[in-house]
């Protein structure tokens, strides 16, 4: 599903891009900016993007940075999270980062 948004083939809301990530709006957002930020190329999650390239982890990483700028949440403070297999409730394995903000969070959860 990511793949086709990445690519074009399916339409979705875009707010930034760079060579090497795609970053749209999460369609059930949590937060008043949800972001999802993918590789370009697939990964089923984070670890598997990180073992095969360090440079396309760091595009995502920086891409989420970029959408956090923005989306003028950058210096309120947001959050990053990475979902990864089933009981962390990952539900699309292509690997994404949600970025979430604009509204106070606690931790944990
Ligand atoms: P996960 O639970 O795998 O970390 O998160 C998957 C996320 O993808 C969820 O937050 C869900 O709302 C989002 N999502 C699922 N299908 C679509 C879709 O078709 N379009 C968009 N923009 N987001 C989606």
């Amino acid at each position: 599903l990511f793949c086709k948004f990445v690519t074009g083939e399916l339409a979705t809301d875009v707010v930034a891009e760079s060579d090497s990530s795609f970053a749209f709006r999460d369609i059930n957002p949590q937060a008043p900016t949800h972001v999802l930020v993918v590789p370009r190329n697939h990964y089923a999650n984070v670890a598997e993007l990180a073992a095969a390239s360090a440079s396309e982890t760091a595009g995502v990483f920086q891409l989420a940075a970029e959408v956090a700028k923005r989306e003028g949440i950058a210096d309120s403070g947001y959050r990053m999270v990475a979902n990864t297999g089933p009981a962390a409730g990952q539900t699309v394995f292509h690997t994404h980062i949600h970025v979430l903000g604009g509204v106070s969070m606690s931790w944990p959860a």
